[in-house]
């Protein structure tokens, strides 16, 4: 496995956000965590990147530990965190946001010829080159976020809700770009509200309930599932 979670638990403020939580990752495919406002859901994704500190248990990527590292040194390891909400530069223009994203890269070729591939898998983005980030529509700034995360070259993507807001046609879009990704060899760790998309999308699934692993398999199996069709797919 890519990156296995073991017996995690996450407070803040002595109220526990993760109540010992196990997960693992492969090195392919798309892993997706589905769960209810609150759950843990994006307190698991910050674990992994090291945004918040783990109170119990150990959390391995690539066979090494990385629980008690900064999260740029997470990053200099592989793992990319897009995080809820489009977090883009405003001010900076769309070409500027994904050359941040290899800020610690140093091959300058690759950089350019990276960035080329991005504009190559967002024409969206390529058109809007020298406009401000400010500018964009909300689903563009979530492509850009995604771009930006794919400039460090990582070994292991994190989306945090990808399609949250936007239009249906974005909401495909974004799909047609994830599974792109995946493709391409880069694993992807998914918490999306939209347990539909989320559930076609992986291979393997994890239900959060409260801070805790409720249920987990094969994704076209929790699709099937009687408690996750009335929980989350509305059924
Ligand atoms: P959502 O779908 O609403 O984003 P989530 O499943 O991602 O939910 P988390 O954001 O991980 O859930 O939150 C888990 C629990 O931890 C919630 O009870 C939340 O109120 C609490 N929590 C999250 N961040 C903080 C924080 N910075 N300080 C205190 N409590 C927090």
């Amino acid at each position: 496995m890519l990156l296995e979670i073991k017996n995690v638990q996450v407070h803040y403020h002595k109220v526990a956000a993760l109540k010992g939580v196990d997960m693992a990752v492969p090195d392919n495919g798309i892993v997706t965590i589905i769960g209810a406002n609150g759950a843990g859901k994006s307190t698991t994704l910050r674990a992994i990147s090291g945004l918040v500190r783990i109170s119990h248990g150990e959390i391995v990527f690539a066979g090494q530990r990385i629980d008690r590292l900064p999260p740029e040194k997470i990053v200099a390891l592989g793992i990319a965190h897009v995080p809820e909400g489009r977090r883009v530069f405003p001010d900076l223009s769309v070409e500027e946001n994904l050359r941040t994203g290899a800020f610690l890269r140093s091959d300058r070729s690759a950089i350019e010829s990276d960035l080329e591939d991005v504009f190559k898998r967002f024409p969206r983005l390529k058109e809007r080159r020298v406009q401000w980030a400010r500018s964009l529509s909300g689903g563009e700034q979530q492509m850009l976020a995604i771009g930006r995360a794919l400039m460090s070259r990582p070994k292991m993507l994190i989306l945090d809700e990808p399609s949250m807001g936007l239009s249906p046609v974005m909401v495909q879009e974004m799909a047609r770009i994830i599974r792109d990704i995946v493709e391409r060899g880069v694993p992807v760790v998914l918490v999306e509200q939209n347990a539909e998309l989320a559930l076609k999308l992986a291979r393997f699934a994890y239900v959060l309930e409260t801070g805790k692993i409720a249920l987990q398999g094969p994704a076209h199996e929790l699709h099937d599932n009687e408690h996750v069709r009335r929980a989350y797919l509305g059924a």
